[in-house]
């Protein structure tokens, strides 16, 4: 099975991930820990991406793109993949149907099943960034970040709710309340 997490910063996207992924065995492929990860070692990648992440920007779709394209090459996407944070734009949608079309291992198989859209309302999303800034002390989740993230999804990434509607892809989960029982509306809809 491969799907696609989609909902705004805050949503709970990695916390359901890895259920998900525990039940299901995918690969797990977040851009965000991804993009974490190259600013850490200072790659050429993170070096680019640092400054665009801190002001709760978008990275550059090229970049994102790059880091999609080499991942599901890699073997252990073919058993079932999870796309976390990504695509996060209608540009990097497009490019998703056409990289997937164009893999050597392309058949059926290999294409999007299940678009799971966590909803939490917008006030409720700035609450829970900033506890988690409070919390795990990442950069990008400070107060100016923050507000930035969010408007950037409404602007940027929310026209992929439509995109996804109008593929019969869309599932949409109620993302407030508890987690475990969040996690069974997901998990329920994939099974
Ligand atoms: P959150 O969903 O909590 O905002 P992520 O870990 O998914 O956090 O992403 C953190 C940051 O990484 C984003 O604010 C953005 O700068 C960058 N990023 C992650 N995925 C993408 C993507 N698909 N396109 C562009 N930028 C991305």
């Amino acid at each position: 099975m491969n799907i696609i997490l989609l909902g705004p910063p805050g949503a709970g996207k990695g916390t359901q991930a890895e259920f998900i992924k525990k039940q299901f065995h995918m690969a797990h492929i977040s851009t965000g820990d991804i993009l974490r990860q190259a600013v850490k070692e200072n790659s050429p990648m993170g070096i680019k991406a640092k400054s665009f992440m801190d002001q709760g920007a978008l990275v550059p779709d090229e970049v994102v793109i790059g880091i999609i394209q080499d991942r599901l090459q890699q073997q252990d996407t073919m058993k079932g993949y999870m796309l976390d944070g990504f695509p996060r734009t209608i540009n990097q949608a497009d490019a998703l149907n056409e990289m997937l079309k164009g893999l050597s291992s392309w058949d059926q198989d290999r294409a999007i099943q299940h678009v799971v859209y966590l909803e939490v309302p917008e006030l409720e999303l700035v609450q829970r960034l900033q506890g988690r800034a409070a919390k795990e002390g990442r950069v990008d989740d400070n107060d100016e970040t923050v507000k930035n993230r969010i408007k950037v999804y409404f602007e940027q990434t929310s026209p992929l709710i439509d995109y996804y509607e109008a593929k019969k892809l869309l599932r949409r989960i109620n993302g407030r309340g508890a987690i475990e029982q969040i996690t069974k509306d997901i998990l329920s809809v994939l099974s």
